[in-house]
């Protein structure tokens, strides 16, 4: 059982750096918690305050129900996993993974057992006998975080655990996390700038920037209904279409002139909003390549670039002068040399107000 709960918590670093803001949040036992924003957001200085290796500036750290502020970190019951694994260089695996219960004094029978359980569940046994520098970068990680499981502690914090990783590695040690929370039945925080690790991971995403916290929600919540235009941005590959509009009484009048048509959800909220300025988020997905259409209204688009990614490719296009992105899985033949016509999906997109930033639909 391992519930954590942030109240108010903010850490001012010398006389005035406000790396933690106000963080209010309450983890449930068992959750898998993503912390993602931006370098220098306050991911680390969070992680390291319920660490205990980080003093809190203001408000409390409870984990299941207890003050720990003032507790040292030994007596939270909680691993951390950092990037640069921190092993033992002249240490085995086997001694690097045995290393904190041997120090806790327990009996070599129940450290031996332990060692071998955790080498089991994440195939190490076929190098306990090697030294972190005869292993690969992956056998390094799992090295760290079987230090981590071994005690079986409460809560797992993970510092970009995948970060010196190359590509193909990190997803599969992705995966490898994912499995590891599932059987381990734990509380996990883990740290990214990654947002394709945060959306493939977490149970529910926290987005900060600037020490405070944007949005928490599922992944889902955060990709569909984006609190603001910087967790938009931050979230999805490719990156969100923002343009900018001014709202009429029937539909929003994009810059490049285009006349989006106002879903009948909207319609409400945006009354407000008449003729004031708004920021449209549409997604590449919500965007799709026809064939032109001899409508009046209609802006026609060229293609600027394709990227290919694969299963998909990534259109960039000249709407009317802004550039847009369009996931293309098929349909239209892709030709720089056709004018295209657009088709948005108008249901799911996201209207912000374009001078606050914040969602109003
Ligand atoms: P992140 O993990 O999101 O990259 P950090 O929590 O490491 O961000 O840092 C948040 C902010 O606090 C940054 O502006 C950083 O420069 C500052 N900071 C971090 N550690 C210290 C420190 N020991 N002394 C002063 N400022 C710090």
């Amino acid at each position: 059982m391992a519930e954590i709960n942030f109240e108010s918590i903010s850490k001012i670093y010398g006389e005035n750096i406000k790396a933690v803001d106000d963080f209010k949040l309450t983890i449930k036992d068992k959750e898998f918690i993503v912390l993602v924003g931006p370098s220098g957001c306050g991911k680390s200085t969070t992680l390291r305050m319920v660490a205990g290796l980080e003093e809190i500036s203001t408000g409390k750290i409870l984990i299941d129900g207890k003050v720990v502020n003032n507790m040292h970190p030994k007596e939270r019951d909680i691993a951390m996993v950092f990037q640069n694994y921190a092993l033992y260089p002249h240490m085995s695996v086997y001694e690097n993974m045995a290393f904190g219960l041997k120090m806790r004094k327990f009996p070599k029978k129940e450290i031996d057992s332990k060692v071998k359980d955790v080498a089991k569940i994440l195939e190490l046994e076929s190098v306990l006998k090697r030294k972190p520098r005869e292993l690969s970068g992956g056998q390094r990680q799992r090295v760290a975080m079987g230090r981590a499981m071994i005690r079986s502690p409460k809560v797992f914090l993970m510092d970009e655990p995948l970060s010196n990783l190359d590509a193909k590695l990190r997803v599969q040690m992705r995966v490898e996390i994912a499995n590891l929370h599932k059987r381990l039945q734990t509380t996990f925080i883990y740290v990214t700038h990654d947002q394709v690790e945060a959306m493939t991971l977490a149970d529910r995403i926290v987005v900060m920037n600037n020490g405070i916290i944007q949005q928490v929600g599922t992944p889902n919540e955060i990709y569909e209904s984006p609190r603001n235009i910087f967790v938009a941005n931050f979230i999805g590959t490719p990156q969100i279409n923002l343009i900018n509009g001014r709202v009429t009484n029937s539909y929003i009048l994009l810059e490049n002139g285009y006349q989006l048509p106002v879903s009948e959800e909207s319609r409400k909220e945006l009354e407000a909003y008449l003729n004031k300025e708004v920021t449209v988020g549409i997604r590449s997905e919500q965007i799709e390549l026809i064939d032109k259409t001899d409508k009046d209204d209609s802006i026609l688009c060229k293609i600027n670039m394709i990227e290919n990614v694969g299963f998909e490719k990534y259109v960039y296009l000249d709407f009317g002068g802004v550039e847009v992105i369009s996931r293309h899985i098929g349909g239209v033949k892709l030709d720089y040399k056709i004018l295209y016509s657009l088709k948005i999906d108008n249901t799911k997109i996201s209207i912000f107000d374009k001078e606050t930033g914040y969602s109003i639909s």
